[in-house]
């Protein structure tokens, strides 16, 4: 329980160093997600290195306890303290569009064999339909995050108030659901999708920022997004080699029901990184920057 005060300094990157903004992949990629109505964001396909640009401080939460907590903190202080606790060689792994029935229990069970936690960023129906998933989630230790209710990009990214209307049900069924207020938030699509002009992220994410939320993308992922019919060992290796820019590493996966092989890639991959030195933690223990796609 921690948050946004202390993300003073966000590190904003730049995804066209990853894949061109204008790439017509990436485009025909989120219109056939949208299309088909499926869940899926884009995914990271190099390693090349990332601008870094500071980005204007988010403003104190008003409504949310332990960001005020934090607030009456000196932040350096804070952040001194947050970063001897991760070492920075860190893994957050993060799970996206679920919990479903058929992936997230089996996710669970590799994760605690391993005892590792992480990252699932909710969609609200998923949610809706699987609460007993979503409080195992929390059981279990592990940090809850949103990313909205609907994921479906013509309507949430179609005004501020669509997208702030399906975020804040999502939030409340978590919050009712599990009695845990979520800090974490990340855009269906990532936080530079073709559906998302910048004026609307801009004040989306002011609304957001006040309310205590840290915008969070990867720079690090599976591709399971992308491609469905991609083997687990193709998976893995895209695990193992797509982290760009320097550590923490911040692994984007699915457990939405037709990811049938993240439980397997992720037992790999935890056996990879653990061989290299990293440790593995939830976003609930992470120092910042925030981290977004710009
Ligand atoms: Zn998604």
């Amino acid at each position: 329980m921690k948050k946004a005060a202390l993300f003073l300094g966000a590190i904003c990157m730049s995804l066209s160093m990853i894949v061109p903004e204008g790439s017509s992949a990436v485009q025909a990629r989120v219109v056939t997600e949208a299309a088909v109505g499926k869940k899926n964001e884009t995914s990271a396909t190099s390693g090349s290195a990332i601008k870094t640009k500071p980005q204007r401080p988010s403003k104190p939460a008003k409504s949310n306890k332990p960001v005020k907590k934090n607030n009456n903190k000196p932040v350096k202080k804070n952040k001194k303290k947050k970063h001897k606790k991760q070492p920075k060689k860190t893994v957050y792994l993060t799970f996206d569009d679920g919990p479903g029935s058929r992936v997230t229990p089996k996710l669970l069970k590799v994760l605690k064999d391993n005892k590792v936690k992480a990252t699932f960023f909710i969609v609200g129906y998923e949610g809706k339909a699987n609460k007993k998933l979503l409080k195992r989630i929390v059981k279990d230790g592990h940090t809850i995050a949103i990313h909205t209710y609907t994921h479906d990009y013509r309507k949430i990214y179609s005004s501020k108030k669509a997208f702030l209307s399906d975020f804040h049900k999502t939030e409340k069924l978590i919050v009712d659901t599990t009695g845990v207020k979520p800090h974490y938030f990340r855009f269906p699509g990532g936080g530079n999708n073709h559906y998302m002009s910048k004026k609307l992220r801009k004040s989306i994410l002011k609304e957001l920022h006040k309310e205590g939320y840290t915008e969070m993308d990867w720079n690090c992922g599976t591709s399971d997004a992308a491609a469905t019919y991609y083997s687990a060992a193709q998976l893995i290796r895209y695990g193992k080699t797509t982290h760009w820019g320097p550590d923490p590493i911040v692994l984007l996966q699915h457990d939405a029901n037709t990811k049938y092989h993240t439980p397997e890639v992720t037992r790999a991959l935890i056996k990879y990184y653990r061989s290299k030195g990293y440790h593995f933690s939830g976003l609930s223990d992470y120092p910042g920057p925030e981290m977004c796609f710009k």
